[in-house]
């Protein structure tokens, strides 16, 4: 090896050789991703979905939870990212406050975990409607005695150019992604500072870091909650409030209206996806859900500000 990078350095027709044997091999690398049959990205999320459950099969042998004796609050808990968060902050020890617009989703959460032995509340709450955050806050201390956890999680994806999106829309995915966040910290914050602690986590979006197409109102309101989140950290550091964010990439969640489209186009659109993804597959709920527990949890008390990408490396993918 040493020979070799020895002429490298000194030989210029043994540089583009090699620059051309590399470039063969990433282009036989790129068709094989291309042509790959979704029966195997399917056996793929599958082995995936086991290494989850084996993680968190790990993390019960553990004994006490993560989250034990925690009190936490999880937005938009009835779906998707939130619904898995839910379920693994109880499985984690945590007192869980389902919070969601989708009362019926909710309240099936809320009785699977206490179905598991867990304890759960859903409270139905409009995260843009202050009376319905206050209620939401006043309704856990009273019943809880105290806040711990907020994950600011609920959100909607709204398509469109900045040309073609309404000033409709764009209101309306600022109110719940963004404005959301300002009015659900702004009410909780006061009821953590009580006992001089607490853990806020933000849902951002790699649409927050990098330039998507069509998306201009969801980008700007999931990279407001990032500055958002960097300047709350900084206010409330020496109190014994910490907040970051999260970025996930592309997860497998009804977001994309993945229970209303055919079965065959949504595999063939998460396919699709999957080949542009550095690691060569989507995520699930639980990649995001994993990360949040370690910010929610006191192993992550030296940890304020700062934001997490888990994205299966689509943010920092060249061309
Ligand atoms: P999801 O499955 O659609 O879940 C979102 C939940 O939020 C739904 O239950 C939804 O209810 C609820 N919700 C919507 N508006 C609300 C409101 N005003 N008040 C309270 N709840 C409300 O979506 P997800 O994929 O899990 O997304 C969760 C978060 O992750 C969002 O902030 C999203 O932007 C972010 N994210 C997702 C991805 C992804 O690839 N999935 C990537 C990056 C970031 P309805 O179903 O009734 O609308």
């Amino acid at each position: 090896m040493d020979w070799l990078r020895y002429h490298l350095r000194k030989n210029r027709l043994l540089q583009v050789l090699y620059l051309k044997f590399t470039s063969i091999i990433n282009s036989i690398n790129y068709l094989i991703r291309r042509v790959r049959p979704s029966a195997l990205l399917a056996s793929k999320q599958m082995k995936r979905k086991q290494h989850a459950a084996t993680m968190i099969g790990l993390a019960k042998q553990s004994g006490k939870g993560r989250l034990s004796g925690k009190v936490a609050i999880v937005t938009g808990a009835a779906s998707g990212i939130g619904r898995t968060t839910a379920l693994l902050f109880a499985r984690e020890g945590a007192k869980v406050i389902v919070a969601d617009i989708n009362e019926v989703d909710g309240v099936e959460v809320e009785k699977q975990i206490k179905n598991s032995g867990g304890e759960a509340t859903f409270i139905h709450t409009d995260v843009t409607k202050e009376s319905d955050v206050q209620i939401l806050i006043s309704t856990t201390v009273n019943n809880y005695g105290k806040l711990d956890i907020l994950v600011n999680n609920a959100g909607i994806l709204l398509e469109g150019s900045v040309t073609s999106t309404t000033q409709g829309d764009w209101q309306k995915v600022l109110d719940i992604n963004l404005s959301s966040v300002y009015l659900c910290c702004r009410l909780a914050i006061p009821e953590m500072l009580k006992h001089g602690s607490g853990a806020i986590v933000n849902t951002s979006s790699v649409q927050g870091l990098t330039g998507f197409y069509n998306s201009a109102g969801y980008a700007a309101s999931k990279g407001g909650i990032l500055a958002l989140t960097r300047q709350t950290a900084r206010e409330y550091a020496g109190l014994g409030i910490r907040i970051n964010s999260i970025c996930p990439g592309i997860i497998y969640t009804p977001i994309f209206g993945i229970n209303t489209e055919r079965p065959a186009d949504r595999e063939a659109l998460f396919e699709s996806w999957s080949n542009q993804m550095p690691v060569g597959f989507f995520g699930l709920p639980e990649d995001i859900a994993f990360a949040t527990i370690y910010l929610a949890s006191d192993e992550s008390s030296f940890v304020t500000g700062a934001n997490l990408v888990i994205d299966g490396g689509l943010s920092i993918r060249g061309v």
